[in-house]
């Protein structure tokens, strides 16, 4: 009989592999092999996104292009940036461990700018919901966003001041074009590279399940408002390490073969 450890320090490597243009991408996970939940799994998402973006990078770079994200950059962080409920649970607990008034400084940071979303008539509109019901509506509603000029909360000098912990959106967030062009896409042409698998779409389609709703992810600026709610949706997709690994990259993969767990 095969026996796991609930302790949470035993992990086990998974192997898997993606197709990426055509060619296999060899991926590996560290995961526990006890129990845990999609949140607590993220830490290992960010890596197997790195990993992934890596290889999308490599792939561009060899086609003569280079990416034109650099830090100091921050023309994309005053955008909506759309957070799964994931990690909105795990930015929550990790603002819980910040000191006191490192937390009253975010918050008020968050406020301020949802006060300038709301003079601007934008959170009554992202709650509504209509713009969510075809492309040219969302696109209208990305840009009236984007020129008010809110900044990310979490952004300092133009560079993220939670980098390696950041959103998988904000990771799959790359652009060839010159940077003044994603301060202003309605004139300018952007040109973000494509990827293969969005992993934060994963992890929002997850969320959106688990939430019975349409979209199972929050604007990056409602965090502290969400926070309120005690919401814990990590632990809806609870099993052994391997399990959760697996449920995330069935819908990552969503529509290609992936065989059953053994
Ligand atoms: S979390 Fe960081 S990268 Fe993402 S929008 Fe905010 S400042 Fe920018």
């Amino acid at each position: 009989m095969l026996t796991m450890s609930a302790s949470p320090t035993e992990t086990i490597r998974i192997d898997f592999t993606l197709a990426i243009n055509g060619e296999p991408l060899a991926m590996a996970a560290e995961v526990p092999t006890g129990p845990t939940n999609l949140t607590q799994l993220l830490p290992v998402l960010n890596s197997l996104e790195d990993a992934l973006l890596a290889e999308v990078v490599s792939h561009v770079q060899a086609e003569g292009r280079s990416i034109s994200c650099r830090a100091g950059c921050g023309a994309c962080c005053r955008q909506m940036v759309p957070l799964s409920i994931f990690e909105a649970e795990a930015l929550s607990n990790w603002i819980s461990t910040l000191p006191e008034d490192r937390q009253q400084a975010l918050a008020a940071r968050f406020d301020q700018s949802l006060r300038q979303l709301a003079a601007a008539g934008l959170i009554d509109r992202i709650v509504h919901g209509d713009w969510l019901a075809d492309t040219d509506s969302a696109r209208q509603l990305a840009l009236d966003y984007l020129y008010q000029r809110v900044p990310c909360p979490f952004l300092e000098d133009e560079s993220c001041s939670i980098h390696p912990i950041r959103p998988l959106i904000c990771r799959e967030y790359l652009v060839t074009s010159d940077p003044a062009h994603c301060a202003d896409p309605a004139r300018l042409q952007t040109e973000p590279v494509h990827l293969p698998f969005h992993m934060s779409r994963a992890l929002s389609r997850i969320g959106a399940l688990v939430e019975g709703t349409q979209r199972g992810w929050i604007p990056l600026l409602f965090l502290f408002a969400w926070r309120k709610s005690g919401a814990r949706p990590g632990e809806a997709v609870s099993d052994i390490g391997p399990k959760v690994l697996y449920l995330f990259v069935q819908q990552l993969v969503r529509g290609n073969n992936f065989p059953d767990p053994a």
